[in-house]
Order: structure tokens, then C-alpha cells, then sequence
């Protein structure tokens, strides 16, 4: 594997392989890889001749700067993995190198994605979400991209800035790793002990419960058991919701494609989970 750390210089060497015919695959994480940045590796490697991954822990993302500044890295360890899994090309480069001095930030408009749910808790962070893909995209011009269902509304807004930008990028959204508990594979679980990584599996309990029983039970009373499980477990809910699975408006009727969202803080943890309920074929 080879590693960049100046954007020129992948860029260049990026060229070279396209201009040899290479397609390539392109997997951007913020590092502190686990087994759900690893199957995105592996599905890029299975449907390109040619994979980078990047790893940058993206300043403009977080609106909280005790999250940034508490936000895992385990670079030595990252390079391991990605030696083992075949990946070709790591991208590290420094923020200078993302956003240089003449970096003028765009406004991208994501309409009412960029308020809900994510938007609405993290004031600005979509914004900055579309800040690092559209500069790595620029970077990489990769032919295939390659992201987790895990961050599901960051699906529906990446799907979107590549149609604002225009580019022609397939998109590959990978399902959602977990533990043997249920629990989402995240960097931020490095930060839990294994009695709060152990509370923190409710919340995968309380995603499969709403597709157990949402033809059963009303939403409004599942929404309440569903906050009162997260509640006794420790969580602090940001939100709990069932909303329609392309637009992430509020559910208006069962029978449209819906999708289970959570976000809450364990322990001073913030973690997100999601879960299709049902017609999957009509969601990312
Ligand atoms: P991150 O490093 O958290 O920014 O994630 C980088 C990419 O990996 C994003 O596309 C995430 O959605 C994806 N990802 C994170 N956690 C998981 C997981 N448990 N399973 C599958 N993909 C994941």
C-alpha cells in the first residue's frame, strides 16, 4: 500500500492509473478503523481493479469541539488493517492539505436534509460533511464510491452533493457492521467499557423492536417504549424517529418505505443507529 500525504502528489499518481485504465474505488473514513471501514474495503475491492481509502478527521464536521478534540486515533494500527485488506492507496494528508490557505468554503444546498434530525443536533455539520467529499472527490476522481449505511441521512446528503456537483460516481451504501450484542461497529465505541458497550446494545434492540412490531402497535406508543428503554440504559436521546426513507420527513402512513433513526449519548458517548423497517428496495 501506498501512502500520500500531499494531495498533489495522489492526484498526479491518481491520474497516471486512470490514464492506464485502472477503475478505482474509493472508501473515505475519519480512522479508527474497525470491521465496518474494513467491509467497505472489501466491497470496493471486489468491484474495482484499484482502492484508496483516505483517513482525516475533518475539523469542519464537528460542531463540538470537545468532540473533535476526544475523537479516536490509532493511525499505526489503521495502517495494519488496511496493509491486511488489500487497500492500494492511503490518503493522510494534514488539514492544510484539505483546506489550503485560499480554501473558500462552498454553500451547498442540501434543502431540508441539512435540518432534520443530524442537522438539527449538529448545527452545520452537514455543511461540513460535503466540505471533505467534495475536496477528496476533487482529489481521488474516483469511478465508484464507497459508504456506510451506519450514517444514514450522510448517505442521503453525499447522494445529494454528487448531484448538485454533477458527477457521475456510483454509489455504493454498505450495510451496517455490528458486534455480536447488536451493537453499530464505531470508532467512538473505543471510548465505551464493555458493561457500556453492553448498555449501549439497547439501542439495536430498540430498532429491531419498531420492525417487530410496526404493524401492530401505534407509532406514537412505540416511539414512547422505545425512549423509555433508551432512558433506562443510560442514553440521553438526541431523538428517536420513524420517518419516510428518502425525504426523512415525519411518517405518514406505515406502508411507505420507512426508516428507524436513533441518536443518543451514553456516558457522554454520542452514537447513531439506524434500521430499514420495511421495502428496503425503496430506501438509499
Ligand atoms: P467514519 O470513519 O465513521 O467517518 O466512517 C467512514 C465510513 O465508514 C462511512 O461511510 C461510514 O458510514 C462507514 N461506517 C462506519 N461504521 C460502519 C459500520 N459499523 N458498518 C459499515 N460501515 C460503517
Amino acid at each position: 500500500m501506498i501512502i500520500f500525504r500531499k494531495a498533489a502528489a495522489l492526484f498526479t499518481y491518481l491520474k497516471e492509473q486512470r490514464e492506464n485504465g485502472l477503475i478505482s474505488g474509493f472508501v473515505p473514513t475519519m480512522g479508527a478503523l474497525h470491521d465496518g471501514h474494513l467491509s467497505l474495503i472489501d466491497a470496493a475491492k471486489k468491484g474495482n481493479l484499484f482502492v484508496v481509502c483516505s483517513i482525516f478527521v475533518n475539523p469542519a464536521q464537528f460542531n463540538n469541539k470537545d468532540d473533535f478534540a476526544t475523537y479516536p486515533v490509532t493511525i499505526e494500527h489503521d495502517i495494519e488493517l488496511l496493509e491486511g485488506s488489500g487497500c492500494d492507496v492511503l490518503f493522510l494528508p494534514g488539514a492544510e492539505e484539505i483546506y489550503p490557505k485560499t480554501y473558500d468554503a462552498p454553500y451547498y444546498d442540501l434543502g431540508l436534509l441539512e435540518y432534520l434530525l443530524e442537522g438539527a443536533h449538529r448545527p452545520g455539520h452537514f455543511q461540513g460533511v460535503c466540505r471533505v467529499v467534495d475536496r477528496l472527490l476533487d482529489i481521488v476522481r474516483p469511478d465508484a464510491l464507497y459508504i456506510g449505511q451506519k450514517d444514514y441521512q450522510q448517505c442521503l446528503v453525499i447522494k445529494k452533493l454528487l448531484r448538485i456537483t454533477d458527477r457521475q460516481i456510483t454509489t455504493h451504501v454498505i450495510p451496517t457492521k455490528r458486534d455480536p450484542s447488536g451493537l453499530a461497529l464505531s470508532s467512538r465505541n473505543l471510548r465505551l467499557n464493555n458493561e457500556q458497550k453492553n448498555r449501549a446494545s439497547v439501542m439495536s434492540q430498540v430498532l429491531q423492536f419498531f420492525k417487530k412490531n410496526l404493524y401492530t402497535t401505534p407509532l406514537p406508543q412505540l416511539l414512547t417504549v422505545a425512549t423509555e428503554r433508551l432512558e433506562s440504559a443510560g442514553f440521553i436521546v438526541d431523538y428517536v424517529a420513524v420517518v419516510n426513507a428518502q425525504t426523512l420527513q415525519p411518517a405518514t402512513d406505515i406502508n411507505e418505505p420507512l426508516v428507524a433513526l436513533i441518536a443518543a449519548t451514553l456516558d457522554g458517548v454520542r452514537l447513531i443507529d439506524n434500521e430499514v423497517l420495511n421495502s428496503p428496495s425503496k430506501h438509499l
